[in-house]
């Protein structure tokens, strides 16, 4: 029996196949093209969005923000891959009229426009908005660490230019010795005093080096610096410490859109909760706004100012342990009771614990030594001489939070449902596991502004379908 056969390659037509046959009606490219041809490139910042009278024409904006779109939305970010998708793919043909823009082209327009992708991110998220799609009844916040460009070999911090210090002096004290022995030995023993002496020049100038370096990092006060990019800082991640940013979302449970992200140098998420909670609310324009996120964005002034904006927040409290035994259950702060106006804690032993010191935060409060060494309750109470307790200096929002937190068990479960969809999906799907290809905070913000608007245009054309994306664009 016969295979399939396809037809001639040779064959002609009297009626040649045009673009707009070979493109479903229902195909993503559409929906990009109808959301750029939307947008006003002018007041949104892109480069060149007013055509020059003079000179050579160049490529029109939207034409290359549809490729961008168009590339990330399909995993491919680098310039020459997006170079070669506009000559072989019928698609990326359509989006463009057929236009070819050279390698070079393309990462200019990615280059020059950083701040405009985040704010066609915000236009679509703006038209989420207007269609229900995200509805602001609740916010999760959620950070995750993005690999950067530079090198982690190219990562200096204080202590490691200080242990390398202490081994140069020992070195360069080392080939001093030397030195001095090459001078005392007989006119008949070999020893290469030339060599000694070039040896500890390259040691001297790796010194001065090392110490230049801790020099400017003190004047700049920074305890880390990576001479491949200034910007990023060495974060603890999965796969161990690497040269990171700290990427931060903010998402809507309704159908799980980001409505609000940034890219961070703080490694961990403890300042994140009100700039990001504050974000989302300006976002939404609303005067009120229920967010949540783990315990890694406990901070009690935080929690305190997100109130103060009209943000109800639901997130677990982490704080400072008071002191336990290995061996046996202590008191906890709980069995001690705080008298406010008189700030002070009474124990349960019926003694009062006065204010010793405030540190970080913390306000530490002790018992007199010469109550607890007598005290018959001093087994469950402390194994040192005396006890502490520790108090938060924002300690009332930290107890009205664990109230919420109680009262709403089920918010930690919703949080994880909510933030793991978006962050699984950049991660895997458009960065595949792989690192940032522009450098510095504002390359790895306008990488991920399109890598947003692109998860983004996904979910709803998952959610609503292309043809009522269409409708509502239209
Ligand atoms: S050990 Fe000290 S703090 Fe603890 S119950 Fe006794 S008196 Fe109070």
């Amino acid at each position: 029996m016969a295979y399939i056969q396809g037809q001639a390659r040779d064959q002609t037509s009297l009626f040649p196949v045009s673009l707009e046959d070979l493109i479903p009606e229902d195909h993503l490219v559409r929906v990009i093209d109808a959301f750029v041809a939307k947008l006003d490139l002018i007041r949104l910042g892109f480069d060149k969005a007013v055509p020059k009278s003079t000179g050579r024409p160049s490529y029109d904006p939207a034409d290359q923000l549809k490729l961008y779109l168009y590339g990330y939305f399909q995993r491919i970010r680098s310039s020459r891959r997006l170079e070669a998708e506009c000559q072989r793919n019928i698609e990326v043909m359509w989006l463009l009229n057929r236009l070819k823009p050279d390698f070079k082209t393309i990462a200019d327009f990615r280059k020059d426009n950083k701040q405009a992708f985040s704010a066609t991110c915000r236009v679509f998220v703006q038209f989420c908005r207007t269609v229900g799609l995200i509805t602001g009844d609740l916010v999760a916040i959620d950070g995750s660490k993005f690999q950067a460009v530079a090198s982690s070999r190219r990562h200096l911090n204080v202590k490691q230019l200080k242990r390398q210090q202490e081994k140069l002096d020992k070195r360069i004290v080392q080939y001093l010795a030397e030195l001095d022995e090459a001078d005392k030995a007989e006119a008949g023993e070999t020893i290469d005093r030339s060599a000694i002496k070039t040896a500890l020049e390259q040691l001297e100038a790796r010194q001065l080096n090392n110490l230049t370096c801790q020099a400017l990092m003190k004047s700049m006060g920074i305890e880390q610096f990576n001479t491949g990019e200034s910007d990023a800082r060495m974060m603890r991640t999965p796969k161990g410490p690497r040269v990171a940013y700290n990427v931060q979302t903010a998402v809507d449970a309704e159908h799980c859109l980001i409505l609000h992200h940034d890219v961070t140098q703080d490694g961990n998420d403890t300042q994140q909760l009100e700039p990001m909670a504050k974000a989302a609310k300006e976002q939404l324009q609303q005067s009120e706004l229920s967010v949540t996120a783990d315990a890694g964005y406990s901070n009690g002034k935080q929690f305190q100012a997100c109130e103060e904006a009209g943000i109800t927040a639901y997130v677990s409290p982490n704080r400072a342990v008071n002191p336990r035994s290995k061996e046996k259950e202590l008191f906890e702060r709980e069995d001690f009771t705080y008298d406010a106006q008189q700030d002070q804690y009474r124990c349960p032993a019926g003694k009062l614990l006065t204010l010793k010191q405030l540190n970080k935060g913390e306000r530490i409060y002790h018992a007199a030594i010469s109550d607890c060494s007598n005290c018959p309750l001093k087994g469950q109470c402390t194994d040192a001489q005396r006890r502490y307790v520790s108090r938060h200096a924002h300690e009332e929002a930290f107890e009205r939070m664990e109230q919420r937190m109680q009262a709403n068990p089920e918010m930690m479960v919703s949080r994880r449902s909510i933030v793991e969809h978006p962050f699984g999906n950049l991660k895997q799907w458009l960065f595949g596991n792989g690192r940032f290809l522009l450098r510095q905070c504002e390359g790895a913000r306008a990488e991920m502004a399109l890598a947003v608007s692109a998860y983004n245009l996904k979910r709803a054309i998952n959610v609503l379908g292309v043809r009522r994306m269409m409708e509502l664009m239209g």
